[in-house]
């Protein structure tokens, strides 16, 4: 059963990640090793390494693995990097993350799905992670400025506030926006001197960022 998982999981990288144009070794390698399925509870292992989206409870999602990778890939991210992200989910791309940059501050408003990820990164010793129970839009300030900054649910409209504050010098932000599944593009924000400079990318389909102070969670998820 190891091996096998292990053979999906060298073809997943193959066929999904490096044919598909991702081409940042460290991520490639990364995601060779990190054992995928153990952060997808609802999913069984030999289904783990599919090229799609996967439940992990509460209406919320995993993102597909070309998509978390092209997202990490567009930080552009360097070893000394301080990393924030915002919606920890499954844990999976905080794992991808600490592979590839010093630290790793995650946070996650579903007090479920924080508590299964911290027991998992814990597990698997991902010891440069931090998880915080809370809302995301604020950022973390006491951990900022941070040097990239990652968002894993769809703002509706703007980037919050928060986050470009907490974004250091030469900083870049990864977010998906967009009021509808259907008219949503990830967006890369870049800090040069006092500027800030935006860039469109892909059209993506996100579940959408919670809002409002309770974290709303009776919200169904975007994806349909
Ligand atoms: N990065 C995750 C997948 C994210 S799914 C992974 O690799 O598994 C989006 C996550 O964002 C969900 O877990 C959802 O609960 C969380 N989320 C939604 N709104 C949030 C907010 N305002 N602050 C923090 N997390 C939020």
């Amino acid at each position: 059963m190891p091996e096998k998982l292990v053979a999906l999981r060298l073809r997943m990288v193959k066929d999904q990640i490096v044919a598909r144009g991702i081409r940042d070794s460290q991520i490639v390698r990364a995601m060779e090793i990190i054992p995928r399925h153990k952060f997808v509870p609802y999913t069984k292992p030999l289904y783990a390494y599919g090229d799609g989206p996967l439940p992990i409870g509460q209406g919320q999602t995993i993102s597909q693995p070309y998509i978390t990778a092209y997202m990490t890939e567009l930080l552009q991210l360097r070893p000394s990097d301080r990393v924030l992200e915002v919606g920890t989910g499954s844990g999976y791309q905080a794992a991808l993350l600490s592979c590839v940059c010093k630290e790793v501050f995650s946070m996650e408003i579903i007090a479920a799905h924080s508590a299964r990820a911290r027991k998992v990164l814990e597990e698997l010793q991902y010891t440069n992670v931090h998880l915080r129970l809370g809302d995301g839009r604020q950022g973390w300030a006491e951990a900022a400025p941070f040097d990239r900054i990652i968002v894993t649910a769809a703002a509706r409209d703007r980037v919050p506030p928060a986050l470009l504050q907490q974004l250091g010098a030469d900083g870049r932000l990864v977010i998906p926006l967009g009021k509808t599944v259907y008219s949503q593009r990830l967006l890369v924000y870049s800090r040069r001197d006092d500027q800030l400079i935006e860039e469109e990318d892909l059209a993506v389909r996100f579940v959408p960022l919670v809002e409002g102070g309770d974290g709303n969670l009776s919200r169904k998820a975007g994806v349909p």
